[in-house]
């Protein structure tokens, strides 16, 4: 029964007893409805985020598939911190950094500071920058996560990047642990 027939039914009866039940169970169906339209809501924002690569919630929007918990937040780890930070844009690799600069830098001009070639956004830096230090990083903690998870040496840069911040509880010690060591080296390199 939809919320309006329900409405019609209550207004129907003359029961005080059978009212109050009604009005209970018409508060669930409100209740549910809200829900629902709030969730649909937040995730055709996110969908949007994930093809607007100017927006902060770009890399969550590609992560973010449904509106359940993730499962690495049930895991206490100082990795969950890191992971959940960097997931939502707030590290200080050059494309946030940038982003608050007086006078703002436009997107296109914030350049990785480590190999000056390109855009220093999350994926250029986890999976792409040439640095020396960056290409290290990357390879010894690739080498872990493909140990725990084989499957993932056959994906595709852009496969092993969301697979990465997806927060999988068997790689959360690995990612947050580059992210960290990420972020301390982008903190030195101001
Ligand atoms: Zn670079």
């Amino acid at each position: 029964m939809g919320l309006d027939a329900k409405v019609e039914s209550i207004l129907l009866i003359s029961d005080k007893d059978s009212i109050k039940t009604e009005l209970k169970v018409f508060g669930s169906m409100v209740s549910k409805k809200c829900m629902s339209i709030f969730k649909s809501y937040i995730m055709s924002k996110l969908e949007n985020c994930k093809y607007d690569t100017n927006n902060r919630l770009h890399v969550y929007g590609l992560l973010k598939e449904n509106f359940e918990l993730e499962e690495y937040l049930l895991v206490k780890s100082t990795s969950r911190y890191h992971l959940t930070k960097f997931r939502f844009a707030l590290h200080m690799l050059p494309i946030e950094r940038l982003r608050y600069a007086k006078p703002q830098v436009k997107r296109e001009n914030r350049i990785c500071t480590l190999c000056n070639q390109c855009i220093g956004d999350e994926f250029h830096i986890l999976m792409e920058c040439d640095h020396h230090t960056l290409k290290d990083l990357r390879s010894k903690y690739l080498s872990l996560c493909y140990a725990k998870m084989p499957v993932m040496c056959n994906m595709t840069p852009r496969g092993k990047f969301v697979t990465l911040l997806k927060g999988n509880h068997e790689l959360i010690e690995y990612s947050g642990q580059f992210i960290a060591e990420i972020n301390a080296l982008f903190s030195s390199n101001k």
